[in-house]
Order: C-alpha cells, then sequence, then structure tokens
C-alpha cells in the first residue's frame, strides 16, 4: 500500500522505504498458477521427492535424546559450531569456519547484504536478467540496481570497467543461474575474478545450485579464486530441504562483523533446532550420497522437457537453452508474443510459467519466459509443454 492510501485518523505513517516493498509478481502468478488441475512450470520448488524425511526422524530423535535442552535454548549469533566447521570442510576450497555465518536461507544473506553494503542511491551491479528475490531483498535499501549485459556464457567483463564507477559489489550466480539456468565458463571466471581484484569491485556470489549438476560438476567458484573480494552465498534448500530455512555466508574478514550485527539484529540466530538437525545428518557424509540422486532425477527432469519441446514446438519459432544443470529452463516465445500476455491463455490451457520481464532490472525482453523442470513429474511435463505450445499457436492465430 502506498503511504498516501492510509486513512489518515489512524496515525500510521509508512517509512519511505516501504513505498521500495512490492508484492513479488511472481507470488501473485504462483497464486494464479496453484489452481488444482494446472501443470506449474513456475515455482521454484525443488522435488518433494528428494526431501530426506526418514534421515530428519533419525536426526530429531538423536538431536533431542542427545542434548535436547541445548537444541531448544537460544544460542550464538553465528550459527552452531559444528555446522559451521561442515560448511567449512563441504567447500572445496580453504574456508575459515570464523568466515561462516549460519543464516536463515540464502534469502537472509542476501538481506543482510544489502543492509551492510548499500546506501540509498547506491549502484549495485546485477546479471541480465537476475534473481527476483534479490532485487527485492536490496530493494528497501534503495539502490540503483544496474543490469550487466550477459551472453550465454554470463556476464560481460568488458562492461564492469564502464559500469565500476561508484558500484558497491556486482551480485551474480555463476552456476545454473536462476532464472536462466546458465552457467558461467571457466575462462570467464577467471576473467572476472581477475577484473573484479583489477578493478576493486567486491563480488557477491550465490550459488544455491552448485551441487546440481548433471553431466561434469561447473568450474570453481569465484570465491575459491578471490576469497578476499567475494562473500559467498550457499543454502541447504535444494540438497536437503527448504522448509528448514537453512543457509549460510563465508565472508572476508573485512566485512563479517558488520554481517554479524545485522543478522543478530534480525533474528538473534537462525533456528538452533533446526541447525543440529541438518549437523547431524550430514554428519556421516549423508549429502555425498544424498545429491547424485537429486541429479539423476533433475537431470532425467530437463532431458523430458527438452524431448518435449523438440516435439511440440516444431515449426513455431520457439528458442529455448540447455541448461547443464539446477532446476530452470530459459526459453523465449517467437516474434510478436509477450509472455505475460501469454500466461492467462497458458493458465486456461492448463500450464504455468513465469514471464522474464520481472527478472530485468532493467529493459526486460517480454518475449522470455522461465520453465522450471523439477517439479511436475515426466508426465505432467509432456502434457504440460504440449499445452504450452497450443497456447501458442492460438495466440499466433489472434
Ligand atoms: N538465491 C537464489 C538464486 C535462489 O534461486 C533462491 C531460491 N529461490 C535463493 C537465493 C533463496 O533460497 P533460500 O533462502 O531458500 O536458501
Amino acid at each position: 500500500m502506498n503511504p498516501h492510501d492510509l486513512p489518515p485518523a489512524t496515525g500510521w505513517t509508512l517509512a519511505r522505504r516501504a513505498e521500495r516493498m512490492n508484492p513479488s509478481v511472481l507470488r501473485e502468478i504462483l497464486k494464479v498458477t496453484e489452481r488444482p488441475g494446472i501443470i506449474s512450470f513456475a515455482g521454484g520448488l525443488p522435488s518433494p521427492r528428494t526431501f530426506p524425511i526418514a534421515e530428519f526422524a533419525k536426526a530429531c530423535e538423536r538431536v533431542l535424546g542427545d542434548d535436547g535442552a541445548g537444541a531448544l535454548q537460544y544460542a550464538a549469533s553465528e550459527g552452531f559450531r559444528p555446522l559451521r566447521e561442515a560448511v567449512a570442510r563441504m567447500l572445496p576450497w580453504s574456508v575459515d569456519p570464523e568466515q561462516v555465518l549460519i543464516t536463515t536461507g540464502s534469502q537472509q544473506g542476501l538481506d543482510l547484504v544489502a543492509k551492510v553494503l548499500i546506501d540509498e542511491g547506491s549502484r549495485v551491479l546485477v546479471e541480465t536478467p537476475t534473481y527476483l528475490g534479490a532485487l527485492q531483498a536490496f530493494a528497501p535499501m534503495q539502490p540503483a540496481a544496474a543490469g550487466v549485459p550477459c551472453d550465454a556464457d554470463g556476464i560481460d567483463i568488458a562492461e564492469l570497467a564502464r559500469l565500476r564507477p561508484g558500484a558497491r559489489f556486482l551480485y551474480v550466480m555463476p552456476s545454473f543461474q536462476n532464472p536462466t539456468g546458465r552457467t558461467m565458463s571457466e575462462s570467464r571466471r577467471a576473467a572476472l575474478a581477475q577484473t573484479a581484484r583489477e578493478l576493486a569491485l567486491p563480488l557477491v556470489e550465490d550459488n544455491p545450485y552448485g551441487d546440481l549438476w548433471f553431466d561434469t560438476a561447473p568450474p570453481p567458484t569465484l570465491a575459491a579464486r578471490h576469497p578476499e573480494g567475494t562473500i559467498y552465498l550457499g543454502s541447504f534448500s535444494k540438497v536437503l530441504a527448504p522448509g528448514l530455512r537453512l543457509g549460510f555466508l563465508v565472508a572476508p574478514h573485512a566485512v563479517f562483523p558488520k554481517l554479524l550485527q545485522a543478522k543478530q539484529a534480525a533474528d538473534l540466530h537462525s533456528p538452533g533446532f533446526n541447525q543440529r538437525m541438518v549437523a547431524e545428518v550430514l554428519r556421516d557424509g549423508f549429502l555425498e550420497r544424498h545429491v547424485p540422486t537429486i541429479r539423476a532425477l533433475y537431470k532425467a527432469q530437463r532431458d523430458a522437457m527438452l524431448a518435449a519441446l523438440e516435439r511440440e514446438m516444431r515449426g513455431l519459432d520457439m528458442e529455448w537453452n540447455t541448461p547443464q544443470g539446477g532446476m530452470f529452463l530459459w526459453a523465449k516465445l517467437p516474434a510478436g508474443l509477450d509472455a505475460a500476455s501469454l500466461l492467462p491463455q497458458a493458465v486456461e490451457q492448463g500450464v504455468a510459467f513465469v514471464p522474464g520481464a520481472p527478472f530485468y532490472p532493467d529493459a526486460a525482453d517480454a518475449r522470455t519466459l522461465r520453465l522450471s523442470f523439477v517439479t511436475a513429474s515426466v508426465a505432467e511435463i509432456d502434457r504440460g509443454i504440449a499445452a504450452l505450445a497450443a497456447s501458442i499457436r492460438a495466440a499466433r492465430e489472434r
């Protein structure tokens, strides 16, 4: 609600920053797509088939049995020490557990970064397109978000020097990006780390999908190449379960204390009970057995979507990419169509997707759309892509 719309007699006055908070366009879209009978490629929901429910049941018993009072008590803002150590061990570069901060999802990492690094009007560089949830987390701090041009390989490094002046950081998802599913190549990563060093441009690397590769692991992270210049955000949402609301960040010494203070003010600490459960589940190397099963499932689902697109979109001038991991595929409608206008017609046909435009900080490509291939079953993918093709044909005939 706009502050001017508030009934004057009640005395409420909203802060200016509240004007910058908007309901996520995505959430509004998801409401429509959650109607019964709709096949949804819209949500970024991990497949519930991957949730390790039995592991958590066992872990719960052990956590409460071993030190139930500790699990239910207030705890340190940094996070549960054994979990911070497990995170440091899990990451394939040298990480000091003292630099690991456990967050309430990596979404909170984005919020803390915004609070600590953005002033009103600060320039913040993002990929084109970028994660909508990051734009939302940054928005209350009133940055001037600027999109860096990108190609299939990631951001255009040459543009960084031009955009650098006054920029507080570059927010980047090098592996299986949300929304496009694209991955930055080895050479692009090396060039980005090098350029970030030369320009003294801080990096915020968001990597919730990096472990979900299909054939080969993505190249090493930016944090591994340039640790003192990178805040790295990770998450347990896609490898264990999003309902835990647990993620982490790894921050250089220069910014860690401020992020910790922001965390303390935000929620004191992430749920200690959940942190201990995850530490317990991770203890015997569970992720090394579990994550390959997620990779295999998501790869089969991606393949099903690619095959369905090949079959159903023949002759339609539709374009799409082939993501090598993660949860999303990025597509482009034939010229003359607009994804936001197509959505209601697609929903009529029984299928939903997310239009690409809201993911652009500026100059949106209205023909783009994001398709998640992980939540719907293979049979639903077949029916859903056929329905999408039918809605495109109908729209072209109008
Ligand atoms: N970053 C990116 C790129 C995401 O796609 C998501 C989830 N959609 C998040 C952060 C937030 O994830 P969580 O808070 O569940 O860790």
